[in-house]
């Protein structure tokens, strides 16, 4: 699936990516408000793209012609995810096989340890087995306690909303 995040939800752009989906995030534009909504409304149209955004405003404006948007109340970044999967009907899941690179959305693949034995501090290394790297900008990445964590919570979240 592909998302377009607003300005606003740059971590949340960076932890869809991880969740394996495409997502194109701008970033905040030098423009006033309105310019930069009308913006948004033309990439999202353009790339077909589910909009995500924080701004009712633009949402409502969104929906009104005709383009898929989500509205995201949430603030926690794993309450967020599961806000978007009951919204899609559709479970967020962050399985790295299916990863994108969160900086640069490029696709991860698997990567062998010794192959990276001068890339990763050594006791990363030692603390995981599985590394995945980034075949567009060659960024290493790990399971790490702040990966941990989300899956943790939104977990939890989850099961609270049941
Ligand atoms: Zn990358």
């Amino acid at each position: 699936m592909r998302f377009v995040a607003d300005g606003m939800l740059g971590k949340l752009a960076r932890w869809l990516r991880l969740a394996g989906h495409d997502v194109i995030y701008i970033g905040k534009l030098n423009l006033p408000s309105e310019k930069q909504d009308e913006e948004m409304l033309e990439i999202a149209s353009k790339e077909k793209g589910v909009l995500l955004t924080a701004d009712v405003v633009l949402h409502k404006r969104a929906t009104k012609s005709g383009l898929k948007s989500i509205l995201i109340r949430e603030t926690e970044i794993a309450k967020q995810l599961v806000e978007i999967s009951r919204r899609l009907g559709k479970r967020i899941e962050i399985v790295p096989e299916n990863s994108r690179c969160p900086i640069c959305n490029g696709p991860l693949t698997s990567v062998e340890k010794n192959a990276i034995n001068n890339v990763v501090p050594e006791k990363v290394l030692i603390a995981n087995d599985s590394f995945w790297r980034c075949t567009d900008c060659r960024k290493i990445y790990w399971k790490g306690k702040h990966w941990k964590n989300i899956i943790e919570t939104m977990n939890q979240y989850e099961n609270m909303m049941k």
